[in-house]
């Protein structure tokens, strides 16, 4: 019973299978999934798929790297979305200094102003942070995001900024890459985040967990994530699966 809290099963890397890769991940155990759509195309593939399937929810948000394309018509659309029940968190957003589309201080206020429509709609955030950790974690406090919450997605960071975020309310979630053999600060910072706060991910079909690394990934796999982090916390695979569930519908409001 796995609650893969990052998908992009919407994304056209699955045009060609994506059914059959919905039931394989229901055939690994993973029994809940969160779609993540991130501009027009992602979103609105993310609601049809949500409107086929029970057990799949949705988020919807406007990535950082596309933050010089967001419109406020895109924001007005992105905040209609939000009133469908399996719509359940805003976002991912967040910062991205890896690609330089889009300028720095168009990004931070794309995120800024994602960041107000989630507290005024009282719903948490998923965290995109590539190369930008110091100044992802100065909006969030500026931003005062601790009065929604939500979840900083695929975590790299140190654990100096894992606790920054655990006192911001924020729930850590790992996906492929700790399960890599030299992902020591991963791993390190996996065994010290609280277990009522840890959540997994697949972020399919980007990084692959070991042994599949570099392939297309998808949610079935997010049982290898589950496997590792119980490995680090020194507990059953079956225990970090009912903690991860309980802890995702908690965030989400999801009570079936
Ligand atoms: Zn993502």
């Amino acid at each position: 019973m796995l609650f893969d809290t990052h998908t992009h099963i919407n994304s056209e890397a699955f045009n060609e299978d994506r059914e059959e890769v919905i039931q394989r991940a229901r055939d690994a155990g993973v029994t809940r999934m969160l779609v993540v759509g991130f501009d027009r195309p992602t979103i609105t593939k993310a609601l049809e798929i949500i409107d086929q399937h029970d057990d799949i929810y949705a988020s919807v948000g406007w990535h950082p790297v596309d933050a010089v394309d967001m419109t406020d018509d895109d924001l007005a659309w992105i905040e209609s979305l939000t009133h469908h029940p399996k719509v359940v968190a805003l976002g991912e957003m967040g910062l991205d200094y890896h690609w330089d589309k889009s300028p720095k201080t168009i990004q931070k206020d794309v995120f800024r102003k994602q960041i107000a429509l989630a507290k005024r709609l009282r719903l948490p955030i998923i965290i995109h942070n590539r190369e930008a950790t110091d100044d992802v974690v100065q909006i969030l406090k500026e931003e005062h995001a601790e009065d929604v919450g939500g979840i900083m997605h695929c975590f790299s960071a140190d654990w100096e900024t894992a606790k920054q975020c655990l006192d911001m309310n924020f729930y850590i979630s790992f996906g492929g890459p700790v399960t890599f053999k030299n992902a020591q600060l991963a791993k390190e910072v996996a065994q010290k985040v609280p277990l009522e706060r840890l959540l997994i991910e697949t972020d399919c079909p980007y990084l692959s967990p070991h042994p599949f690394r570099g392939k297309r990934n998808e949610p079935a796999r997010v049982k290898l994530v589950a496997e590792a982090l119980a490995e680090l916390k020194q507990m059953s695979y079956e225990a970090l699966a009912e903690v991860t569930m309980t802890n995702a519908k908690t965030l989400f409001g999801i009570e079936k």
